[in-house]
């Protein structure tokens, strides 16, 4: 393994320094770091790296509750902890101790490599399924094309923004947003051109969020913003933004002619109504149908039947455009 760390700990000066010019004998570490208590240990594992831990186990030693400490932490829990010890019944305490292994200090040398290489080499197995685990977590989370979160993230992520607002009673809001006559994009341009448009859309939607807000592409050209702990105010706030980055993709795209715009629908759930993901995400879909029937390149808020209001974004025109529908 290369690059391996070996951290070094042990309660009785001497022997700890016998372990270390042990380990360094062996050739298997770049760096043989000594640490003088298990606090010190803890310290160096907040940033420090370690693919092994080496213990000169005191004779008398009967307690290690570092060691149980160690596995509690997800992230260490499969280091290897190695006792060394000088007697068979240090040897066998070790164990009892919770250490991964235990081997005598009089080791032959040629032996402790191979037993110490087996540890390494597993620890490193660990770390590459780990590492292919997490890049599979996020490959099935994301959108591919745009980077956003998928529909998967969404769905899960709205139920969680619900169940926060039936427990503080602050609301959360949905934003549904969908481009304009997108087809009419691709026919006119090509997929290859549009796949580039949503992704600067996408961008676009993410620059307008805030850090707590959940951006996912839903499917095909729209997309959704999860905003906890937002009313519809503030989230028409963010629809304000989003017009308006888009707006700026368009005149950096050049696209003049027919310029590109995204139509938004506002949902807005609090204790008082259902705050069910559901029916957000129903009206939210009925508020972008309003924006799209109202002329496009605007925003609309679900509100119950008898309060429909409507708000204008005037800095771009909103017209059909040329290849639309
Ligand atoms: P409207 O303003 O009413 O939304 O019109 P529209 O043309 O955008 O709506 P429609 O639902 O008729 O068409 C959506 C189009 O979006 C269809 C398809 O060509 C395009 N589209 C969906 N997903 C993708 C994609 O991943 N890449 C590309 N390039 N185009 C996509
Ligand atoms: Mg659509
Ligand atoms: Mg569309």
């Amino acid at each position: 393994m290369m690059n391996a760390t070996a951290l070094v700990l042990g309660t009785d000066q001497r022997k700890k320094l016998q372990l270390v010019q042990l380990l360094t004998t062996t050739q298997l570490f770049d760096r043989v770091k000594p640490l003088q208590t298990p606090t010190a240990l803890f310290q160096h594992l907040k940033n420090g790296p370690a693919d092994i831990v080496c213990w000169a186990l005191d004779n008398e030693e009967n307690k290690a509750g570092w060691v149980g400490k160690l596995s509690g932490y997800e992230q260490w829990h499969d280091l290897p902890v190695i006792a060394f010890a000088d007697n068979q019944e240090s040897l066998l305490n070790g164990f009892t101790l919770g250490a991964s292994d235990s081997l005598k200090l009089s080791t032959d040398l040629n032996e402790l490599s191979a037993r110490l290489q087996g540890h390494l080499r597993r620890w490193q197995r660990l770390l590459d399924l780990r590492q292919s685990k997490e890049q599979l977590q996020k490959m099935a989370l994301t959108d591919p094309l745009t980077e956003l979160g998928n529909r998967t993230t969404f769905d899960m992520s709205i139920k969680q923004a619900a169940a926060r607002t039936q427990r503080s009673g602050s609301p959360y809001s949905l934003l549904m947003i969908d481009l304009d006559h997108f087809k009419g994009f691709n026919d006119c341009y090509g997929h290859q051109a549009g796949d580039k448009v949503l992704k600067h859309v996408a961008e676009a939607i993410r620059n307008s969020a805030r850090e707590a807000d959940i951006c996912c592409r839903y499917g095909g050209e729209e997309f959704v913003v999860i905003l906890p702990d937002t009313d519809a105010k503030s989230a028409e706030v963010l629809a304000n933004r989003i017009h308006k980055q888009v707006a700026l993709v368009s005149r950096r795209l050049h696209l003049k002619q027919q310029p590109l715009t995204v139509s938004i629908g506002v949902s807005c759930a609090d204790q008082k109504g259902s705050t069910h993901p559901t029916h957000l995400v129903e009206e939210a879909d009925r508020a972008l149908y309003q924006a799209k029937e109202n002329g496009r390149n605007r925003t609309e808020t679900w509100r119950p039947p008898s309060y429909p209001t409507s708000i204008d974004y005037g800095y771009m025109p909103t017209r059909e455009l040329a290849f639309g529908t």
